[in-house]
């Protein structure tokens, strides 16, 4: 049996493809959301939406590559809703190419993003949720988190290392704060959109034919949000049924 109780939940990253659809399913079930991305058009209009279909939503700017702001992100949340109960480590970034391609720049934008934007959000809701006496950390991280394809190195290490963080996490947590590592196959969502590297756009176009719905990741999240307390999924991978 599920836990029906209203939870107040964070997502990151919530103004496009899986964080959006995170936001619809988790309103849609009652939790109260509080959003977080660059693009606060995109996230007014759906908190609006939300709203007039009586989800109860807000949202905050938010750029997960500054410690500071997150902090602001979570207290705002809080401020806003009275207590934080679930984080959904979401936003992230994939320029992929191949590391002869010395595209270091967006090396490094993968791991600010997909790694010190999960470290931060875990430093801002990990006090408070001790002192709440308990909490949920939901890290979505990829199929690239357990496999390496080319053009994928650098993306594949942000994911590994939140596969890595999600596990110490859970151990050094454990009984209070429960957490949930999401590793989605090929779904879909603007992530390919900003791919610069033209062997790797190539490549992932051929991945993406048979894409997911960013629902069905909704959905697992959604899955993992609703067990009661003593029950804590710790993984969960969702790939297209037509994936090698
Ligand atoms: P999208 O590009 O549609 O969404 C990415 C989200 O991250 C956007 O809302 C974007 O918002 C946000 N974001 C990017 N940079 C920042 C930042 N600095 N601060 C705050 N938010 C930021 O892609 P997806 O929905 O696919 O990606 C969501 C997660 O799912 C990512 O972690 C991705 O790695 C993972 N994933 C996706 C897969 C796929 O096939 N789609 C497969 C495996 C994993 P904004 O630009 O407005 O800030």
């Amino acid at each position: 049996m599920t836990q029906t109780t209203t939870k107040t939940v964070l997502v990151t990253g919530a103004s496009s493809g899986i964080g959006e659809a995170t936001a619809r399913r988790l309103a849609a079930d009652g939790h109260r959301v509080f959003l977080g991305a660059r693009r606060t058009d995109r996230l007014e209009a759906l908190v609006e939406e939300i709203t007039k279909e009586g989800g109860s939503a807000d949202f905050r700017r938010l750029d997960v590559t500054d410690a500071a702001d997150v902090r602001a992100f979570v207290q705002a949340a809080r401020a806003a809703f009275g207590r934080v109960d679930v984080l959904v480590n979401n936003a992230g970034v994939m320029p992929l190419s191949p590391l002869e391609a010395l595209r270091t720049d967006e090396w490094d934008r993968m791991i600010d993003v997909n790694v010190r934007g999960v470290l931060h959000g875990i430093a801002a809701v990990l006090p408070m949720m001790r002192e709440q006496g308990g909490g949920h950390v939901v890290n979505v991280a990829s199929v690239g988190a357990h496999e390496v394809v080319p053009t994928a190195a650098v993306y594949c290490a942000t994911k590994f290392a939140v596969r890595a963080l999600s596990e110490g996490l859970r151990q050094e947590s454990a009984g209070d704060i429960r957490v949930t590592l999401v590793s989605p196959g090929v779904t879909e969502s603007e992530l390919a959109d900003h791919i610069g590297d033209a062997e790797a756009r190539e490549a992932m176009k051929a991945r993406r034919a048979v894409a997911l719905p960013a629902s069905a990741i909704a959905d697992a999240i959604a899955y993992a949000v609703a067990q009661p307390p003593e029950v804590d999924v710790n993984e969960i991978v969702v790939r297209p049924a037509a994936s090698a």
